[in-house]
């Protein structure tokens, strides 16, 4: 008989309960958790198809080693941990730390084992070339949160559940269920925004699924986010709608900024914007006027040339319009489990406390900008990358100019991956650990319910039981962090009393860093016995998770900095704000082509194209391409065209749609498997194009100098028989 384990999907965001089937090891179907105290039922497709990760045939069981004929055979745990730690030390030792490189994938904001083990890793490696998905597309905000409140995790969340009046720019929640915004089931939320009399208004230069169903949609040019905010900004000084005894209460800075505003009238603005005066007018006083108002943006803001200045301004939106920490405003979450004072303690938080080496670009919350990676392995020199090691991600797809990465990837001196799949980045690796699936292994949200709208929390056990030959990712990533001569931690006399205690039977384990993070956390039970506080043991009790309210009112609880202010005006954006300042005059050329990114439901970042349910029906892989710009380049629809940028002319399949705005083309990220057919045959059969193949690594953000990857001029031809064969 089917036993049932309730457990949260560790897939996105949006932490949504699943009821998993399970008989003996084999989980025979799964089902929303009706009960879930945060996604009451909602699920989607990605999540509905986690079995089929657990079955796919493709997916790694054993260590692999690369051959020379470029294949991969099966190695033992011991012969790939001595290969590994062999080939790294022996590179240490010869060029030093930092020619060990580290790039780790989205998956492991989700792995609470993997989390809990990451200092000591980075501190066993002691290298400065540290990489991540973050370092792609949440520089920007990070840099912005540690800047304002002291911390990179103290994120500001929209409360919608509670808002009148939801501003929404770069995201499209339908779609991502939410970024920086834990929300199961957006639609439904934001519908019921408009039931109870509000309105919701999206920014974007593509009329997304979100767009579409809303009750407003605001065509932006790409890039210019900042802008509109600051004139939104503008129009509430002109109207005198703040509340300057809050600011002068709970904020620094405000002067320095109002004075710079001048240069970000309605008026002044919209010929960069694209959009009207009198709609920015009109979007200002509507925010100002609505009972409750929150201002968010993610994704398609962060990832544009000005995108810290533009993460800051919603904030600063936020604080002008009086909603920053007020009710159905942009409100703190209090997480059952605080990852800032554990960054604080780890010093893992800042940003520009160190600079890459080639292009001088700074770190942030301890990564140095996924841009730079491939010259920083291509460039000669001492500090050069000769040694990588990816965790859970693909580079290759997910970093600009990704055939250059792939290129230097491939001349590398040694690789090791720890990843389910031979993918287009672990295919370079020398050797690839790949770990149990996750459903064998507890879960719990470490990450996220610092940005949940709703205070919660939930301890998920194993679904499955890990096979015999089968590891953990945080065991593998303890194995590899000890044999590089380095402990759990990352602190030697935490190590050392691990170490020690050992002997007495006390085990470093993710379980136990995480219950002492949960006990004495807000809700914890402090270690008294007799307290009736949050700790594991609470949890497991509790599978369906426990609801500890709604966000709280005010800010003083998220703020960092020892004055308990928000620090408004930091230098680097004041100076980000001073050069912007004369960028927003230029007029922008009548025939600019700018591309953009896609987030796909069915699509989860760079990998899951392997599970046939998610890659079935028509071909998502398509450039969207407005009418007049469809016409004025010769291109139509259904027919493939070639796109020029600065790094890359390729070919791809063109669809004609008024869902861009005219001057935009959109194409979806993640795609690109035709290297990896060969070990991932579903994806293979549906290989796409990549867009970071277009994207370019050497235009970088100005603040953080992440990658730009929506507003990447490009140019669109007609492709001749003869040009798509010499093009792909
Ligand atoms: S929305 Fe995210 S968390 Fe929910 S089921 Fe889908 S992938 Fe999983």
């Amino acid at each position: 008989m089917a036993q049932r384990v309730h457990r949260t999907c560790s897939l996105c965001e949006a932490m949504c309960g699943l009821t998993f089937e399970v008989e003996g090891d084999r989980v025979v179907g799964v089902r929303p958790d009706e009960d879930d105290v945060l996604s009451h039922g909602f699920v989607c497709p990605k999540g509905m198809a986690i079995p089929a990760v657990q079955d796919d045939p493709d997916r790694l069981r054993t260590p692999m080693r690369r051959t020379a004929a470029g294949s991969f055979e099966p190695i033992s745990w011991e012969e790939a941990f001595a290969l590994a730690a062999e080939r790294l030390l022996a590179i240490r030792k010869q060029h030093g730390s930092d020619a060990l490189g580290i790039y780790v994938g989205n998956p492991i904001v989700h792995n609470h084992g993997a989390l809990t083990i990451r200092a000591g890793l980075m501190n066993a490696l002691g290298t400065k070339n540290a990489f991540s998905a973050g370092s792609q597309d949440t520089s920007p905000r990070f840099a912005s949160s540690y800047h304002l409140y002291g911390s990179s995790f103290s994120i500001p969340v929209p409360d919608v559940d509670r808002t009148d009046y939801f501003l929404c720019i770069g995201a499209n929640p339908y779609v991502s269920n939410g970024s920086f915004l834990t929300a199961p089931n957006m639609r439904a939320r934001m519908r019921a925004i408009v039931a109870r009399g509000g309105k919701t208004v999206i920014v974007d230069p593509r009329n997304t699924e979100t767009a579409k169903d809303s009750s407003e949609y605001i065509a932006i040019r790409p890039g210019t986010d900042a802008a509109f905010q600051l004139a939104l900004v503008q129009v509430l000084v002109e109207h005198r709608r703040i509340d300057r005894d809050w600011i002068a209460r709970e904020t620094t800075g405000w002067d320095a900024i109002e004075r710079r505003l001048g240069a970000f009238t309605p008026e002044g603005v919209a010929a960069h914007t694209g959009i009207d005066a009198a709609t920015t007018r009109r979007i200002a006083l509507e925010f100002a006027d609505a009972k409750t108002a929150a201002a968010y943006s993610r994704i398609g803001v962060c990832n544009s040339e000005f995108g810290t200045l533009a993460t800051w301004a919603t904030d600063v939106l936020n604080v002008a319009g009086g909603r920053l920490g007020a009710v159905g405003g942009s409100m703190f979450p209090t997480p059952a489990m605080d990852t800032a004072p554990v960054l604080e303690r780890t010093k893992a938080d800042g940003h520009a406390r160190w600079h890459s080496r080639v292009r001088g670009l700074p770190e942030t919350l301890g990564d140095l900008p996924a841009a730079v990676l491939a010259e920083e392995m291509a460039t000669q020199g001492s500090g050069q990358i000769r040694g990588f090691i990816t965790f859970a991600g693909n580079p290759a797809l997910s970093v600009p100019n990704g055939r250059r990465v792939s290129r230097a990837l491939s001349n590398l001196d040694f690789m090791v991956s720890i990843d389910l799949y031979v993918n287009e980045t672990t295919r370079h690796a020398d050797v690839i650990l790949p770990p149990a699936w996750g459903l064998a292994d507890d879960h719990t949200d470490i990450v996220f319910s610092n940005v949940s709208v709703r205070n919660v929390a939930r301890w998920s056990p194993p679904v499955v039981p890990q096979g015999e030959n089968e590891k953990a990712d945080w065991e593998i990533l303890l194995e590899l962090t000890r044999r590089l001569g380095g402990g759990p931690t990352g602190n030697a006399v935490l190590d050392l009393g691990f170490k020690i205690g050992g002997v007495f039977g006390l085990k470093w384990t993710p379980e136990l860093m995480a219950d002492i993070m949960l006990r004495s956390g807000t809700y914890g039970d402090k270690f008294l016995p007799w307290s009736n506080g949050l700790s594991v043991k609470k949890l497991r009790e509790h599978p369906h998770g426990i609801d500890l309210g709604p966000m709280e009112v005010g800010i003083q609880h998220r703020i960092r900095h020892k004055d308990r202010r928000a620090h408004l005006a930091p230098v680097p954006l004041l100076e980000a704000l001073d050069d912007y300042t004369e960028k927003v005059r230029d007029v922008p050329n009548p025939d600019e082509l700018l591309l953009i990114g896609r987030r796909e439901l069915r699509t989860c970042n760079s990998w899951m194209h392997n599970v046939p349910a998610l890659v079935a029906g028509r071909d998502r892989c398509v450039l969207y391409v407005h009418p007049d710009d469809a016409a004025r380049a010769g291109v139509r629809d259904g027919e493939d065209a070639l796109l020029e940028s600065r790094v890359h002319t390729g070919s791809l399949r063109v669809q004609v749609t008024e869902e861009v705005r005219p001057g935009v083309v959109s194409l979806p990220h993640g795609w690109g498997h035709a290297a990896a057919a060969p070990w991932q045959r579903v994806a293979g059969e549906h290989p796409g194009v990549s867009i970071n193949d277009w994207t370019d690594d050497e235009r970088t953000e100005t603040v953080v100098g992440q990658s730009i990857l929506n507003g990447v001029p490009v140019r669109l031809h007609p492709a001749t028989a003869h040009e798509t064969a010499a093009a792909s």
